[in-house]
């Protein structure tokens, strides 16, 4: 089989030292005579970027071919599964390409009229809600987002988008549909709504009190903190300045997000790294990601868990590379779990059993 591919070393996260061999875009476990041997190191299953968003730049939808650089961005990063977390674009033509990462939608962010980033959500008002998470759920793959949060002018500072009633008929239709909802939210006061309306996962959460933490860890519902997007908050806040309670608002939710994420991880949350890339990020940063929830507290396995088999697990993509599994893998040269730049810098990506890196 001139095809076959074989790859060596510490298999993670069994920490197995085992070889690999790869034929018709899936995992042997059994030896392949005449197999290359095409890298040796640390295995792990392949990256997920857990919040980003591919068909998006700063100023609204982009064209396919931007649309290929960003996911070839990604898949090069090792990321070989992303979950998109809303675009205003139409990426299905992607799935007919083998050479791009696998991505899991959520439709388009669906948010309160002109409270969000322009030419990104559907906007409407309270009323819609419920028939736009419909739509959304029925355009997505198993996902809806809903924007919870974002800047009131009126008010001069974080408010809440929808009434608690309207929220919980959403999450309910989109459960009814069999889609997993999710929620912006940087601030404290949308929260409480948001988890009474049984939303599957938080993006950010920045204003988690550790009630809500208590309340999310025996739901068992996420958290995806996207921390390097949380760095950028100071200067949104520097930029803000006719809106002080904004700014100021805006630099708390900064100072207090690694003892946040401490508190989610110490309690059990499951989290999961999304860089948030697309909108004002590049796209390719995961390991910064998976090096920043490090720093916030979890574990270098937790962390590395947290952007491969716990993340595609949580996304219901295989989580170990297993007999039969698809070939998505990442081979690194160093150890990640003793210093997790080795993640910054894969020796080898294959997607779908190709070499792709
Ligand atoms: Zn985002």
């Amino acid at each position: 089989m001139a095809d076959a591919l074989h790859v060596r070393g510490v298999v993670l996260p069994e920490e197995e030292h085992r070889d690999v061999w790869i034929v018709d875009g899936r995992i042997s476990t059994e030896p392949i005579n005449g197999a290359t041997t095409i890298g040796e190191g640390w295995l792990l299953p392949g990256l997920v970027d857990a919040h980003c968003h591919i068909g998006v730049d700063a100023h609204g939808p982009v064209d396919r071919e931007v649309q290929e650089q960003q996911a070839t961005t990604e898949r090069d990063a090792g990321v070989l599964l992303a979950r998109d977390c809303g675009v205003p674009s139409d990426t299905r033509w992607m799935d007919d390409r083998a050479d791009l990462p696998r991505i899991v939608r959520a439709g388009q962010h669906v948010a309160r009229s002109k409270r969000y980033i322009r030419n990104f959500g559907v906007e409407v008002e309270p009323e819609q809600l419920v028939e736009t998470v419909a739509a959304q759920a029925r355009r997505g793959d198993g996902w809806v987002k809903i924007v919870g949060d974002w800047i009131d002018r009126d008010v001069g500072d974080l408010a809440p988008c929808w009434p608690a009633d309207v929220l919980a008929a959403a999450v309910q239709q989109a459960h009814d549909l069999g889609a997993r909802v999710t929620t912006h939210v940087f601030g404290e006061i949308a929260l409480p709504d948001l988890l009474a309306a049984g939303v599957d996962c938080i993006e950010h959460g920045t204003g988690l009190s550790d009630d809500q933490i208590s309340t999310m860890a025996a739901s068992g519902t996420a958290l995806v903190p996207t921390l390097i997007n949380i760095a950028t908050f100071p200067g949104i806040a520097a930029s803000a300045s006719k809106f002080p309670a904004y700014a100021e608002h805006m630099l708390a939710l900064h100072a207090r997000v690694d003892a946040m994420v401490t508190a989610a991880y110490d309690a059990g949350v499951p989290i999961y790294a999304g860089t948030d890339a697309g909108g004002s990020l590049p796209h390719g940063l995961i390991a910064q990601e998976v090096q920043a929830l490090h720093k916030a507290g979890l574990s270098a396995t937790d962390a590395l868990a947290a952007a491969s088999w716990g993340a595609r697990e949580w996304l219901g993509h295989p989580a170990a590379l297993t007999e039969g599994a698809p070939a998505d893998l990442v081979v690194l040269s160093e150890d990640p779990r003793q210093d997790l730049r080795a993640l910054a810098d894969p020796a080898r990506v294959i997607l779908r059993g190709r070499v792709v890196r």
